[in-house]
């Protein structure tokens, strides 16, 4: 699909589409925003179910834009991905995560969403080491978010990569899991200590996302991974999740993304 979208895009620039010219500003106006600051992260809270205790919060990427407002990362991750500016957004995001981090409390985990041309650029392995490095963050309290895109090919150095990090004593995520390439040899094949399973599974009712909810929970609970139920808004939803032996919940209804400073009160509500 993603190549599909590149050709589309080159079709589209001899005709010199409204829609493309705006697209060109927005990637001058990306490349300037590490620099003036424009980025922020918010962070989203994922509880024990059985525990309802936060365990820590996902970091989630946001542009403040100073004329467009506030931009959300779908529409703009696939273009920094395009051009190569992931990767600097990226250390920017890793870095920032766990020095934010280290103000919270009681050991909280920091999630953080690696894109897959991260993986590309061979460099992961030492951003990863060197914001921990600089943070003084332990590694046991960072956790990487991979979605299957990162699975595809050079799996060999993925795999190599992952496990270097675990070595560290850094959290493997697989985000996303049931979309896109899913394939159920990568629960074999990659280190994860976690499974999120895609919202879509979680916000459908019918029998057969019921089923799949059921099979990739049990599934990855047998392989000893922590599963996490995406994109939880309603109280059903969350009691649907609890029987399908989901470890851990994040969504609107136990947390909405929120900015690093309101972190410590949104934790003094949620002592039991
Ligand atoms: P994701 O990793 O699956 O993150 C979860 C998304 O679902 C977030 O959207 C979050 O705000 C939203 N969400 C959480 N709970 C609920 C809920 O109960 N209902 C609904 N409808 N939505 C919920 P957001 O922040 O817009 O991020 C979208 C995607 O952008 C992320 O999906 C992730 O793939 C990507 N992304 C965000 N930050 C980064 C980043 O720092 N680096 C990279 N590479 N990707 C990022
Ligand atoms: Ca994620
Ligand atoms: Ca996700
Ligand atoms: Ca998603």
């Amino acid at each position: 699909a993603k190549k599909a979208g590149r050709g589309r895009y080159r079709m589209f620039e001899s005709g010199m589409d409204a829609l493309l010219l705006g697209r060109r500003e927005m990637e001058i106006d990306l490349r300037r925003a590490l620099a003036l600051r424009q980025f922020k992260l918010n962070y989203q809270p994922f509880l024990d179910v059985s525990t309802k205790r936060v365990d820590g919060f996902e970091a989630l990427l946001r542009w403040e834009h100073p004329v467009k407002g506030n931009i959300p990362p779908l529409s703009f991750i696939s273009l920094a991905e395009e051009n190569g500016l992931i990767v600097k957004i990226g250390e920017w995001v890793l870095r920032t995560a766990c020095l934010e981090a280290m103000s919270w409390p009681n050991d909280m985990i920091v999630a953080v969403n690696v894109s897959p041309l991260q993986f590309k650029a061979d460099t992961l392995l030492e951003t990863v080491a060197s914001a921990l490095r600089h943070s003084g963050l332990p590694a046991h309290r960072l956790e990487i978010e991979i979605t299957e895109g990162a699975l595809l090919d050079d799996t060999d150095n993925v795999i190599q990569t992952l496990n270097a990090m675990r070595a560290l004593g850094v959290r493997i995520s697989m985000d996303d899991f049931g979309t896109g390439y899913s394939s159920l040899s990568y629960l074999q094949k990659f280190p994860f200590n976690k499974l999120k399973i895609d919202r879509s599974f979680v916000a459908c009712d019918d029998a057969d996302s019921e089923a799949i909810l059921r099979s990739i929970a049990s599934l990855g609970t047998s392989l000893g991974m922590s599963i996490t139920a995406e994109g939880v808004e309603t109280a059903e939803q969350l009691a649907r999740i609890r029987g399908e032996r989901c470890t851990h919940v994040q969504g609107y209804l136990t947390g909405r993304p929120m900015g690093t400073d309101q972190i410590p009160a949104f934790l003094a509500q949620h002592i039991l």
